[in-house]
C-alpha cells in the first residue's frame, strides 16, 4: 500500500532500508559530560526496533559547552567514543542506521556557564538573543573547522553510519551562510562564493578525516524567513556546490530561532508545508535529498515521494509520538497508530523549559529506559470517573497492565473538554488523539458506561479496588458588575456554536482559550478586542505555538489591551482599567469570557469518607495543559 515508503534507497555507500528518518532532536539526556546514557540509548533502540530506516542523533558539540542547550553530547576523548559505542550498537542489532549530527551553536550557545563560545561570524547577536558574541578571527575560524573533521572521524570509530554536519536554524555555519549573520568583509563574509567558505571546508575536512567512503550529509534551512535571510536562490548553489564537494545527501529544513514555529511547527501550520523547498533542492542535485516539516500520516509522506519533492521524509515528532509507525504502517494497522498533534507542548516545549524532551499523546516517551513490566502483579478492579483524555489514558494504561477497567463518563461521548479544545481554527488534528484513545479502550474491551456519573453509592455497592477521578473542569466568570447580562457569554459557548457573538465582541482573557476564541471570531467576522489581566497575553503557551497566535492577531487586526482590568460590564460598552486608568469600549454587543476554569471534583471527599483508594488527576485536580493532564492519566493507570 505504502510502497514507496519501504524501497530501501543508498545515501553514499549506506544503504537505508525504507525511506523514513528519524531527524535530529534534542532529548537533553546526555550526560553532563556529554556520554551516551541508558535513557538515551533506550529511546533510539525503541524507534529502530519500531522500523525506522535512518535515526540521526542530536547534535555532537564539537567543542564543550558549544550547545544551544546546557546538555549536548560530545565525542571529544577516548570515554565519551567508548559511551557511544554502545548506542551504535544497540541501534545496529534492532535493525536501523544511525547517523550523528554535529554542531557548534555560534551565537546561539547557551551561556549559562560561560560565555566564551559565543562567537559568530559578526559581533550581532539576533533579535531573540541576549547577548552579542564575539566576532571569530580567521585563526579561529580555521581551527573550528577541524574540530568538525575530529568530531566526524571520532563518530566514524564509535560505530555510526553517516555523519549530519549541521548548518541550519542559525546556529554557527548558518550564520556564516546568512546575509542576516554573516556583516564580514573578509574571505568569509561578502558574496555567497565567500559566506560558503566555512561550510565547505568543514565539509573538507570532515572527508579528509573519514575517508571518501563513509557518507556525509548536510542539514540546510533552505529558507531562513527572516528579512535578508537565507533564500531559495541561494540555498539552491549551497545545495549544488555541495553536492561537488562530496557530499552524500541534503537534509533540508528552514527557519532560525528567532522564527522557529519554522523548525519546529506547531499545528496551525499546514501539513507538508515545506516540502516546496525540497521539492527545488532536489531539481539541481542528483544525491538524496531529505524533507520534514508536519508530515505526521503515512498517506502524506508517500505523496511526497510519489511527487519526487524529495528521497526520504524526516518525521521526527511523528517518531515521538509513535515510535512503532513504521512496522504498524508496514503491517497496515493504520487505525493503531497514535499520531502527532503538534502541539508541541512536550517536545521542543520540554527543551524550553530545561526539561527532557516528552510527547504529550506518548508519555513512554523518553521513559523506556524505565518502564515497568507489563502485565501488574496482581490485577484489580480499577473505577474510573470521567472520559475526557486524562481518564482515558488511565484506562489504557490500566487496561493493559491487566487490570479490570470500568469507565464512567457522565456525557454519551469520550474525550470531555478536549473536544471543545479542537474547535478552533487549525486545532483540529487534536481530535486524531481521541480517535486513537477510543480505538485502543475498544481493543482493550474496557467496560464504558457512557451518559452514567459514578457516585458513592456506586462505589460502596460495586467495591472497586481503586477508583481514579477525572472529572475535569468547568469554566467560570468573574464577580464583576454586568457579567450576568445576556450578552456576556462562556468562550466555550462560543466554540460549540451554543451561542452567537456579534460583530464587535470584546474577549475577557487572553490566554490560549481567549486568543484561539478570538482568532475563531475573527474568522467568522466579528471585530475582536482582547482585554488581559497580566502583562502579556499567552503566558504558558509554548514559543511556536505563541508565535503563530502573534501572527494571527496582527493579521485580524485585533485590539489587544494588557495589564488592564475589566470593572465593568454595561449594556453596549465594557470599562477597563489600565495602569489606573479607566477606558469605555463602546459599541460592544457581545463579551466572550475565558478567564480561566476550576476543577470539578465533589467526588473525593465522598469517596475518602468510605476509605476507597483514590487518586486525582488532571484537571480535576488542578487545571494545567493537556501534557500534564495525560502524563498523570498514564501514571494513575499504571500506578
Ligand atoms: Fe507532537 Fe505534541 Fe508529541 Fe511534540 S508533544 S511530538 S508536538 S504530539
Amino acid at each position: 500500500m505504502y510502497d514507496k515508503l519501504f524501497e530501501p534507497m543508498k545515501i553514499g555507500t549506506m544503504e537505508v532500508k525504507n525511506r523514513l528518518v528519524v531527524p535530529a532532536m534534542s532529548t537533553l539526556t546526555a550526560t553532563p559530560e556529554g556520554a551516551s546514557t541508558e535513557q538515551l540509548i533506550a529511546y533510539h533502540e525503541r524507534k529502530a526496533k519500531g522500523g525506522w530506516g535512518l535515526i540521526i542523533t542530536e547534535y555532537f558539540g564539537v567543542a564543550p559547552n558549544v550547545g544551544f542547550f546546557p546538555k549536548m553530547l560530545g565525542i571529544w576523548n577516548d570515554e565519551l567514543i567508548e559511551s557511544h559505542k554502545e548506542l551504535t550498537r544497540r541501534v545496529h542489532t534492532a535493525g536501523a542506521k544511525i547517523a550523528a549530527q554535529i554542531s557548534h551553536s555560534g551565537r546561539e550557545t547557551f551561556i549559562g556557564v560561560s560565555d566564551e563560545n559565543l562567537v559568530a561570524p559578526s559581533p550581532y547577536r539576533d533579535v531573540s538573543g541576549e547577548k552579542n558574541p564575539r566576532e571569530l578571527t580567521v585563526d579561529e575560524i580555521k581551527k573550528i573547522v577541524g574540530l568538525y573533521g575530529d568530531t566526524a572521524r571520532n563518530l566514524k570509530k564509535a560505530g555510526f553510519d553517516a555523519v549530519e554536519i549541521y548548518a541550519a536554524h542559525g546556529y554557527l555555519i548558518s550564520e556564516f551562510l546568512s546575509k542576516y549573520a554573516n556583516k564580514r568583509t573578509d574571505e568569509y563574509g561578502g558574496c555567497l562564493e565567500n559566506r560558503m567558505r566555512f561550510l565547505l571546508e568543514i565539509v573538507a575536512d570532515v572527508k579528509a578525516k573519514v575517508g571518501k567512503d563513509f557518507p556525509v550529509m548536510v542539514r540546510l534551512s533552505t529558507v531562513e524567513y527572516v528579512p535578508g535571510g537565507l533564500s531559495m536562490g541561494e540555498t539552491r548553489v549551497i545545495a549544488k556546490k555541495l553536492e561537488e564537494a562530496g557530499v552524500d545527501a541534503i537534509d533540508c529544513s528552514q527557519g532560525i530561532f528567532t522564527v522557529s514555529h519554522n523548525i519546529v511547527e506547531p499545528m496551525m501550520l499546514d501539513n507538508c508545508v515545506f516540502v516546496d523547498n525540497s521539492a527545488e533542492i532536489k531539481k539541481v542535485v542528483n544525491i538524496p535529498v531529505i524533507t520534514a516539516g508536519r508530515i505526521n500520516e503515512a498517506c502524506l509522506a508517500e505523496s511526497v515521494l510519489e511527487a519526487g519533492k524529495a528521497d526520504f521524509i524526516g518525521m521526527g515528532r511523528a517518531s515521538l509520538a509513535d515510535p512503532d509507525f513504521p512496522i504498524k504502517v508496514k503491517e497496515g494497522r493504520l487505525e493503531d497508530i497514535r499520531y502527532c498533534i503538534g502541539c508541541v507542548q512536550g517536545c521542543i516545549g520540554g527543551n524550553m523549559r530545561g526539561e527532557n524532551c516528552h510527547c504529550l499523546v506518548n508519555p513512554e516517551m523518553d521513559r523506556e529506559y524505565e518502564l515497568p513490566e507489563n502485565p501488574a502483579e496482581t490485577p484489580k478492579t480499577v473505577w474510573i470517573a470521567g472520559g475526557g483524555v486524562a481518564g482515558c489514558e488511565a484506562a489504557i494504561v490500566a487496561a493493559n497492565r491487566g487490570h479490570h477497567v470500568v469507565l464512567f463518563e457522565k456525557s454519551d461521548r469520550l474525550g470531555g473538554t478536549w473536544l471543545i479544545a479542537a474547535l478552533p481554527p487549525h486545532k483540529t488534528e487534536l481530535l486524531t488523539f481521541v480517535g486513537w484513545q477510543k480505538h485502543e479502550l475498544k481493543k482493550l474491551g474496557v467496560d464504558i458506561r457512557y451518559n452514567t456519573e459514578l457516585t458513592k453509592e456506586m462505589v460502596q455497592e460495586g467495591h472497586p479496588d481503586a477508583v481514579i477521578i477525572a472529572t475535569g473542569c468547568k469554566p467560570f466568570i468573574p464577580p464583576i458588575p454586568g457579567s450576568d447580562k445576556p450578552h456576556v457569554i462562556q468562550a466555550n459557548d462560543i466554540l460549540t456554536q451554543k451561542k452567537k457573538a456579534g460583530e464587535n465582541v470584546v474577549v475577557m482573557g487572553g490566554g490560549s482559550v481567549g486568543v484561539e476564541t478570538a482568532e475563531f471570531l475573527s474568522w467568522y467576522g466579528s471585530e475582536v478586542t482582547i482585554v488581559e489581566m497580566l502583562d502579556d497575553i499567552l503566558i504558558g503557551c509554548e514559543r511556536e505555538t505563541m508565535l503563530m497566535h502573534r501572527k494571527a492577531i496582527k493579521d485580524e487586526n485585533m485590539k489587544v489591551y494588557k495589564g488592564a482590568k475589566v470593572c465593568e460590564i454595561g449594556d453596549d460598552t465594557v470599562t477597563i482599567e489600565k495602569k489606573g486608568k479607566k477606558i469605555v469600549l463602546e459599541d460592544v454587543d457581545t463579551v466572550v469570557v475565558a478567564a480561566g476554569s476550576k476543577p470539578v471534583n465533589t467526588l473525593e471527599p465522598e469517596l475518602s469518607e468510605i476509605g476507597v483508594p483514590v487518586k486525582v488527576i488532571g484537571d480535576s485536580k488542578k487545571v494545567r495543559n493537556g501534557l500534564a493532564a495525560i502524563y498523570e492519566g498514564y501514571m494513575a493507570g499504571y500506578e
